[in-house]
């Protein structure tokens, strides 16, 4: 679509990811005269971290209960679920088991548990009996956490279904357009043109950051990115069946290298964590920024040198499971039997667009929104914001509505 032809819509979102498109959907559905755009500056959608991750809709029992992420994780994975029911897309409903590699580790199932149970999440005690009828083949101390709710899907079939419902919808979705800065209060620039907007909502996932700042928030939160890699199997016979999972380090986001069952049954073990050196760095040189070598490699050596939220020890370990056998062998701690041979292709890497608060050099956990009576930004979405979405578009819709009822006020969670 020619941005020429157009002068101007009620909502413009920034970003083709699943979180702009859910948040078009609940635009439309609650304000169906609203003209609304979509900007999106690659030629298609889920480029990024909506089309490159595991594909897992969590069940919602890892976050405190005072989150926003526990707040629209599990209905969020209940209204994901019955998208793809309703659309015939495929979904593969075989749950997750939580395991502990050493006697340590059982107080975080427990402690899982018990977030589990405050959330209001299904998630049951299996003996090792219980747990092997699960899957054979999982390994563990004591006993295990079976959540089974938890399912996996096809994230780039669900963005393109709700791409293509959007413009049935009178969405418009403007493709290789990049947002480049503002011209005016109410107009923006982008490559092929200016565009007037009433309300610009921004869900630009690596690079929500910066535009924040051109609407005066995101102050003193910058994105790190982290990068997420996967080794995929290719043997002749797939070691699991379910989703299984390490006992996280809950002082990090990350959930350390897991199997994830594909909506194909394809297993994959992943993803690392590995600090990226600029926003897109997902091979070699390609999509390189120097400015953004030069910034992010700044942060990254002064976190290095201040060891804040022991980033240290996570970079060195991170980076250790480029190293496939090592990458192999904390996988193989999750189970009786490891085909070591089978996993031995990198799969598409994604990358986090992790936030971290400048203030007290610390990675923010939860999602992060700001926004006025002029622009809503939504920052730091990282998984299970996927998962999320659904949920966190009603929610954010409503702080929209509520903004643009009482102008002048200024909010941030
Ligand atoms: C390795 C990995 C594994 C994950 N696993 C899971 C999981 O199993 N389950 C789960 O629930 N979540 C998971 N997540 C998290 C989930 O993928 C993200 O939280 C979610 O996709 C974020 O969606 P988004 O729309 O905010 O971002 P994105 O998908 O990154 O979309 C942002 C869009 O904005 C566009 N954009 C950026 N800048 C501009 C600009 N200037 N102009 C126009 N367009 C712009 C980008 O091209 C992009 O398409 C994972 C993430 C990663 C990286």
């Amino acid at each position: 679509m020619s941005l020429t032809s157009q002068s101007g819509f009620d909502y413009v979102i920034i970003g083709g990811g699943i979180v702009g498109l859910t948040l078009a959907h609940r635009l439309k559905a609650l304000a169906p005269n609203a003209s609304v755009a979509i900007l999106e500056k690659e030629p298609h959608l889920a480029e990024h971290a909506s089309g490159r991750n595991s594909g897992v809709l969590h069940a919602g029992f890892y976050y405190s209960a005072d989150s926003l992420k526990a707040r629209f994780t599990s209905q969020g994975n209940r209204l994901m679920q019955r998208f793809c029911d309703e659309y015939k897309l495929p979904i593969n409903r075989c749950g997750k088991l939580v395991v502990a590699s050493e006697p340590g580790e059982v107080a975080g199932l427990e402690e899982l548990k018990r977030r589990g149970d405050r959330n209001g999440v299904e998630l049951h005690w299996v003996t090792i009996p219980e747990m092997e009828k699960i899957e054979p083949n999982a390994r563990t101390i004591e006993r295990a956490l079976y959540s089974p709710t938890t399912a996996t899907v096809d994230p780039g079939k669900i963005c393109n279904k709700m791409g293509e419902l959007l413009q049935d919808g009178g969405v418009k979705i403007f493709y290789d357009t990049s947002y480049q800065g503002l011209e005016a209060r109410n107009c923006l620039k982008t490559p092929n043109g200016s565009m007037e907007f009433g309300y610009l909502i921004n869900c630009a996932g690596l690079h929500a950051d910066k535009i924040a700042q051109d609407f005066g928030f995101s102050q003193d939160l910058t994105i790190l990115p982290f990068k997420g890699l996967y080794l995929k199997y290719s043997g002749s016979r797939p070691p699991v069946r379910t989703n299984i999972y390490p006992v996280p380090n809950l002082e990090n986001p990350f959930l350390g290298v897991h199997f994830t069952v594909t909506v194909d049954n394809t297993v994959k073990i992943g993803p690392t964590a590995v600090p990226a050196f600029w926003r897109e760095n997902y091979a070699g040189l390609s999509r390189f920024s120097f400015t953004e070598l030069i910034r992010i490699g700044f942060l990254e050596g002064r976190l290095f040198l201040t060891n804040a939220f022991n980033f240290r020890k996570l970079a060195c370990e991170e980076l250790r499971k480029y190293d496939m056998r090592h990458f192999r062998e904390l996988a193989a701690r999750l189970v009786k039997q490891f085909d070591s041979a089978g996993f031995t292709q990198w799969s598409r890497p994604g990358i986090r667009a992790q936030l971290l608060d400048l203030k007290n050099d610390k990675l923010m956990q939860d999602f992060v929104t700001q926004g006025d009576a002029h622009s809503f930004h939504v920052l730091n979405a990282v998984s299970p914001a996927f998962t999320c979405s659904f949920s966190m578009a009603e929610y954010v819709v409503a702080r929209i509505m509520h903004l643009t009822r009482r102008r002048n006020t200024v909010e941030c969670h």
